[in-house]
């Protein structure tokens, strides 16, 4: 493993750099505060071709590897956590399902639009009785002649309401419980597909959060993602690329926050001084610099081993897990840091702690990440 990034990772790295500061910092408060949707920076994103970065330039994708991909998250997540995720929900999860194991009709049909950023995707696994216990879904899938015909409700689903496509989980076979779970590709403007509440959230107030109901939805046979039967296994194995964003997502948050931090520290005096000179802070911002390396190192190593193509299911559970729960940690010393400035609102750091938060939950809790890591301890 070698984390001296290539001229075209740097590369990488820097055009997102840019890019976020242009686009995505300056509206990254407003999105916080409306929860309006950041329409015309995806559609830049797209004109950069971010929204297809890991994916073959055939199916209309930038052929860049996983780690420049993590990277562009990070950069984003920098500027705004909300975009962040609406970009990390639409490329790891909705994306590389199709990719993987989709047939090349659907590739053709979804896949080249979704990376050339012409439609938006999310993933649509969560329901009101199955989060962790995934498994305990009850949405089904009913074949019917050349069709599937959809029922049931998912919750929590990122990019709800203003994706085109969407990744749904349903049971084929109810009898075989998570056996007979299969995965379908499902447009948004299909009748008896409706979008139910929309979540106010605490954090990532600019990515839409909202149910999916289905009520007899009549979707093509065409449109199941491999086979009968193996969803929980795509939804896993697409969970595991989906870690290694959050993680990335993390991240950004907390280099802000870090870059924050130093920035007050050398500008605020207290007993004439500036309370960078104090060891208490310079204590404080050194524990924030080598936790936010070692969850960098971390998402790297988990990047680097799904572009080596290993089974990367613990790499990347121990990056979300450590690096959401660094994040979560150093955003909180950052307010350490502003005192009470770091308690109001035009402070920047108040929304960086409050978008944290949600790296620790979604795409499996960290205490599913900690089940992860240590069964492949003790298989
Ligand atoms: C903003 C947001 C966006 C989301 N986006 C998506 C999305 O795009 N697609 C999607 O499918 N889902 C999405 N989710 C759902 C998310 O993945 C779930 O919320 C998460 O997996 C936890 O499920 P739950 O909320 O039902 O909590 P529960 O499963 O009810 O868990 C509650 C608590 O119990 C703990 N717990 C549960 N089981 C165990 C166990 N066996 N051992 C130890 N502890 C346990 C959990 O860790 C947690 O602390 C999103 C959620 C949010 C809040």
């Amino acid at each position: 493993m070698n984390f001296n990034l290539t001229e075209e990772q740097q590369l990488i790295k820097q055009n997102a750099r840019e890019f976020a500061l242009e686009n995505v910092e300056p509206i990254a408060a407003e999105l916080d505060k409306t929860g309006r949707y950041p329409a015309e920076v995806i559609k830049k994103m797209a004109e950069l071709d971010f929204m297809g970065m890991p994916y073959p330039p055939e199916y209309g994708g930038a052929g860049a590897d996983y780690l420049s991909y993590i990277l562009v998250v990070e950069e984003i997540s920098r500027s705004c956590a909300s975009t962040g995720i609406i970009y990390s929900a639409h490329c790891s999860l909705a994306a590389w399902p199709i990719f993987k194991w989709g047939s090349e009709e659907l590739k053709q049909k979804y896949l080249v639009p979704l990376c050339k950023g012409e439609k938006l995707g999310a993933f649509a696994l969560t329901e009101p009785g199955a989060g962790t216990d995934a498994a305990a879904g009850t949405c089904t899938a009913k074949a019917d002649a050349d069709s599937y015909i959809l029922n049931g409700t998912k919750c929590f689903i990122t990019n709800g309401g203003v994706a085109d496509v969407y990744i749904v989980f349903a049971l084929t076979d109810p009898a075989q419980g998570v056996k007979g779970l299969s995965a379908f590709v499902v447009d948004a403007n299909l009748p008896g597909f409706e979008i139910g509440k929309h979540e106010d959230k605490m954090g990532i107030r600019g990515s839409q959060t909202t149910e999916l109901v289905f009520k007899n939805c009549r979707i093509p046979q065409t449109n199941l993602i491999g086979k009968e039967g193996k969803g929980f296994g795509i939804a896993m194995q697409t969970l595991d690329g989906g870690r290694v964003g959050v993680a990335a997502q993390a991240l950004g948050i907390a280099q802000a926050a870090l870059d924050e931090a130093i920035k007050f520290a050398k500008e605020r005096v207290q007993f004439g001084k500036p309370i960078a000179t104090k060891q208490a802070i310079q204590w404080m911002l050194a524990e924030m610099e080598t936790k936010l390396q070692a969850a960098r190192l971390l998402t790297y190593q988990a990047a680097a081993a799904k572009d080596e193509g290993k089974i990367f299911s613990k790499e990347a559970g121990m990056a979300k897990m450590f690096a959401s729960e660094a994040a979560d940690w150093i955003c909180g010393k950052a307010i350490q840091i502003h005192g009470g400035y770091g308690y109001i609102k035009n402070f920047k750091v108040e929304r960086l702690y409050r978008d944290a938060k949600i790296c620790t939950i979604y795409e499996g809790t960290n205490e599913v990440q900690r089940m992860v890591v240590s069964g492949s301890l003790l298989r």
